[in-house]
């Protein structure tokens, strides 16, 4: 079946950059379709079984010169239905980097204030209190107490949380307030039509100006195509992720003479597992709440540039990213609910990119730097320090064939490592950035401040992709904020306009 769509503006992707931008954009008058791959899986529907939720709200990647492993949302609400809610206001130190480096003399707190107000408001970020900090936050406040170390807890945008630390698999409860219980029913109650399973293949252009969105309706359970949609618009916003953005681009044959595809940068990430006497249960509660900022280097800090934050034990992701095998294996997972774990969540200096395979499918390269992974291994060391400062009787580094550290005397086995991405458990990241980065110099970016493509007129990049770098702080607040200033932009010059049409063939 084929089938055709008109309207003032499509936006492809329903994550933290494409929701806020249907809402806007709906707001302001104009006529908004959403597409979005992956199915639309509503709160009833979050089972909270980790095996089953994970393969419907997921997707996994890996770069294919280190195998560092990335993770996002596919769903209706993207990473944000599977994130784990903090919220941080943009770092300053970011935004005058991107003004310095880039070009981009227009990226301001002032200019950025509203947007921010606004994303904060509407998910409802607040502040963390006692009763959602729980035993596993509570070890990393007490191991950075007694070295010294500043720390918080972090905000979140919840509301009457219930402490099920089922946040990764869409929040049961509906507490959190990700983009699918909050920017997409605004969107839709202001007109916006949200078309869930249906992939952009293809953006047209014509004339130097985008004319339709090509799509593939996929089945709701095979993911397998089922008919065809063309959206014709006379905007387009692209949202779909890191990995998709850059892909929807390359595959449009959009971008010669830009950095589309490049540039692609990541907040490196790796756990450290500590073992405790008594019991933490770090299953239950928020599944991140508390961060370390010593070693920080935004919002005012001087360190290296990485935090540490707790994060869930859940069963299965703590099972995967622990090193080792079988029966010592086996032995660290019996004591799941004594284990404390917290991720180090690196601002990377590395810079990959995303190119396309035969398939049009993202082809990820992402091979960090010595300075990144130097850095990593300071950060594991000053996170095991801080779980032995807290009284742990074990931790557990993420690195494979290193025994369980009981002393500070056992961290110097590190140094012995050579420390590359495949000696570690588990490298990975869930905040990506850039691909299709604002920059004032095509050779550096794909789009202007405006979120405008440099040669394509009504082509727009919304989400993560247009980000310049990574952002030192959990980002959804950033992408959010930054999609609405992109959408104010394009409302503005297009006065509101609206095109009814709908046709079917
Ligand atoms: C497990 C996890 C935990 C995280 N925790 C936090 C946190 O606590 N705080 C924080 O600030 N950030 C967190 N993040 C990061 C944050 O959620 C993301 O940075 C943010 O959502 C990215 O926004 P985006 O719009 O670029 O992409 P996404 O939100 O991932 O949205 C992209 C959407 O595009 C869709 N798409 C892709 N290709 C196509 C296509 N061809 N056609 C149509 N649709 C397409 C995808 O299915 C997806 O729904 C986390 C991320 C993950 C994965
Ligand atoms: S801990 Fe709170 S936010 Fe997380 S899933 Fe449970 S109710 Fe939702």
């Amino acid at each position: 079946m084929s089938e055709s769509l008109r309207c003032d503006a499509v936006v492809v992707g329903s994550g933290a950059g494409g929701a806020p931008v249907a809402a806007a954009l709906a707001e302001a008058g104009l006529d908004v379709v959403v597409l979005e791959a992956g199915a639309r899986i509503e709160t009833r529907d979050f089972s909270g079984e980790e095996g089953e939720m994970i393969a419907r709200l997921m997707t996994a990647n890996s770069a294919r010169d280190s195998g560092m492993e990335v993770y996002a949302g596919a769903c209706v609400g993207g990473s944000t239905v599977v994130n784990d809610a903090l919220c941080w206001h943009p770092p300053p130190e970011i935004l005058a980097s991107w003004r310095r480096d880039f070009g981009l003399a227009g990226l301001t707190e002032t200019a950025f204030a509203p947007h921010v107000d606004r994303a904060w408001r509407t998910v409802n970020a607040s502040p963390t209190d006692r009763e959602h900090l729980n035993r596993n936050a509570h070890q990393l406040e007490v191991g950075a107490a007694r070295l010294g170390w500043s720390a918080e807890a972090m905000h979140r945008n919840v509301r009457g949380c219930a402490n099920l630390g089922l946040c990764n698999l869409g929040c049961p409860s509906g507490a959190k307030r990700s983009a699918l219980v909050s920017w997409v029913p605004d969107a839709e109650a202001r007109g916006a039509r949200v078309v869930p399973l249906a992939r952009a293949d293809r953006i047209e252009v014509a004339g130097g100006g985008v004319r339709a969105v090509q799509a593939t309706r996929l089945d709701p359970r095979t993911r397998q195509p089922v008919g065809a949609l063309r959206v014709e618009a006379g905007a387009v916003c692209v949202a779909a992720g890191v990995l998709g953005t850059p892909a929807l681009l390359l595959r449009s044959g959009l971008g010669a003479g830009t950095a589309l595809g490049r540039g692609v940068q990541f907040h490196s990430s790796v756990y450290v597992t500590a073992r405790f006497p008594e019991p933490v249960f770090g299953f239950y509660g928020p599944t991140m709440a508390y961060a370390v900022t010593e070693w920080s280097d935004v919002n005012g800090h001087r360190g290296p540039g990485f935090m540490l934050e707790s994060v869930t034990v859940a069963p299965s992701v703590t099972a995967s990213s622990l090193p080792g095998f079988g029966a010592e294996h086996e032995r660290v997972m019996e004591a799941l609910p004594y284990l404390a774990r917290a991720v180090v969540v690196l601002r990377d200096r590395t810079r990959g990119s995303v190119a396309i395979d035969r398939d049009g499918a993202p082809a990820l390269s992402y091979q960090p730097v010595a300075e990144d992974l130097a850095r990593i291994r300071e950060a594991v060391k000053q996170l095991a320090r801080l779980y032995l400062a807290a009284g742990a009787t074990e931790v557990y580094l993420p690195v494979n064939g290193i025994a369980a550290v009981r002393s500070e005397a056992d961290l110097a086995a590190l140094d012995a490592v050579r420390f590359e991405p495949r000696a570690l458990s588990l490298l990975y990241a869930v905040h990506l950035f850039g691909g299709a980065a604002m920059s004032a110099s095509r050779a550096q970016g794909f789009c202007d401040e405006s979120g405008r493509a440099f040669d394509v007129v009504g082509l727009y990049v919304t989400d993560a992709a247009a980000l310049p770098s990574n952002t030192g702080a959990n980002p959804q607040i950033t992408i959010m904020a930054n999609a609405l200033r992109i959408a104010a932009g394009i409302a503005a010059a297009r006065g509101g306009r609206r095109s009814d049409e709908v046709s079917a063939r």
